[in-house]
Parts: structure tokens; sequence; C-alpha cells
């Protein structure tokens, strides 16, 4: 019995909530307090919510409950369909690094972008976030802040994430070098045919993991995540490569759901969260 119950606190030791599993419940400072409740050591922030508290404040609850954070999400949206657009984004991810640095998260999640209407399409949309990625690294570099690249599902290349796969940011870490990583996100790659191989090529350079499960059928498919263990994503499978691949840290719970899991009280899902993560993580 005993050994059963430490590898359960031992396995739950790992667990970070990426606040959005309960976004329209709980702002930021009630997320700090939910995870200390539920005993959870590490939380992933959205910059709207730390833009709701503020940052000094947020970084002064934090370190008080002895939180870790994990990511800052989102930066990056580096596409833009004219020159002007492309300095504002470089302007919000400067705003978004400064953030990281203050909260000293482990990353700042970043995505391409989308392919902007009226502009030359994909191939120009790709080009311009390689473009983006490359200026905020020599910045992201000076103030310590490692970039944490997150390939999209394909079906989010029109409007948010032209960098789709896990093969393609393991090519920009690549040739972007040292200070970027990748993030590895179960719904954005459990599909892809090459999901072990680019694992195993990003070796020493994951810096995230995201769990959360595909629904089948699925009602929405930005919004309705599942939570893990309901649906068709072998989440075991993938943390069994990513170990492989050296990464020891957090495991964060993401899961965008309007359909379920944001209708319900936020205190039942960290418990179910908590629930799933030791018998299906
Ligand atoms: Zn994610």
């Amino acid at each position: 019995m005993r050994r059963g119950l430490s590898d359960k606190m031992a396995s739950l030791s790992r667990l970070s909530l990426n606040q959005y599993t309960v976004r329209p419940q709980w702002s930021l400072q009630q997320a700090i307090e939910g995870c200390s409740r539920h005993g959870v050591q590490a939380i992933g922030v959205w910059r709207d919510k730390l833009a709701e508290m503020g940052v000094a404040k947020a970084r002064r609850r934090l370190a008080t409950e002895g939180l870790v954070v994990t990511s800052l999400c989102a930066a990056g949206w580096f596409t833009a369909a004219d020159e002007a657009g492309r300095r504002r984004s470089l302007d919000e991810n400067r705003r978004a690094l400064d953030e990281a640095a203050e909260l000293a998260a482990e990353c700042l999640v970043v995505i391409g972008g989308g392919v902007p209407n009226g502009s030359l399409g994909l191939l120009e949309a790709r080009s311009q976030a390689r473009d983006g990625l490359a200026a905020l690294l020599d910045e992201a570099r000076s103030r310590g802040v490692v970039i944490g690249l997150e390939p999209l599902h394909p079906m989010f290349a029109a409007d948010r994430g032209c960098i789709t796969t896990l093969r393609e940011a393991n090519d920009l870490c690549d040739s972007l070098g040292d200070g970027i990583g990748v993030v590895v996100d179960a719904y954005h790659c459990w599909w892809d045919p090459s999901i072990d191989e680019e694992i195993a090529r990003a070796k020493g350079r994951i810096v995230g993991f995201h769990v959360n499960d595909w629904l089948n059928p699925t009602k929405d498919l930005r919004l309705d995540r599942g939570m893990m263990g309901d649906g068709v994503i072998d989440i075991p499978a993938i943390r069994k490569s990513i170990e492989a691949s050296s990464y020891a840290g957090f495991i964060e719970v993401e899961i965008f759901s309007q359909e379920n899991w944001w209708k319900r009280d936020a205190d039942e899902v960290v418990s179910v969260v908590k629930d799933r993560f030791i018998q299906t993580v």
C-alpha cells in the first residue's frame, strides 16, 4: 500500500496546471491559490490573465506559494501582411520576454502565426516566422529567457500556427542555435507518423510537454479538448518517447474545453486532472 501511495505522489510532483484548463472560472490569483490548495507545484500562466493581475503582484504571489512557472503563454504570432504589422508583433514579443523574465518562467511558449490574407502565402508566412524567431531569440538570450517553440496541429496553419510539425520545429532549432527548444503538445502532435523520431531528435531541447486528449467525435476542433483518458491519444506512449529523450521536467495539463470542463466548478476540474494524471499520463 505504502509503495503505491508514494508512486502516486511522485507522479503528481510532476503535474503543472496550465491555467487555461480553468480559463473562465479562475483569475490568475485564484489559480495560484487553487494550485496551493490542491498541492499542485507548478503552473502555466497566460498573458491576458497576467495583465489583469499585474506582473509584479503575480511574481510575489507565485514566490510566496513556491509555485514554479513552467510556461508563459503565448507569444510569437510573427506573421503580418506588412512591415508595420511585423514591427508591432516584435514589440509585443519583447513585452512577453520581459514578463517571462520577471516570472522566471521555464520557457516562453511561442507559436508561428497564421497566413495573413493578401500575403504571399504559407511559404512566405513560414519565412516571416523564421525571421521573427531569429530576431526574438537574440533578445531572449540576453534576458535569459528560453523560447519554447510549439508546433500546432496543421488545422491551425491559416489562422495561428504556420509551423505545424515537430520536424519543422526541430529544423528551426537546428538552424537558430542555442536558447530555443520545442514544446510537445499531445493535442497538436499525436497524429504525426514521425512523432517518435522527431522527439528523439529533440533530445536535450524539449522544454515543455503538454497533455490533454482528442475526443472522437469532437464538437469544436479548438475548444473541445478532452481530459486525458477520454479520447484517442496514447499519452503514455508519447511520455515514454519524451522521457527516452531525457525530458524529466513538469508535465502541463492544458485543456481548452468550452464544451465541458470550462462549465464545471474549477476545484472539481483540478481534482479530476489529478486523478487522470495518475491513472492515464
Ligand atoms: Zn500547448
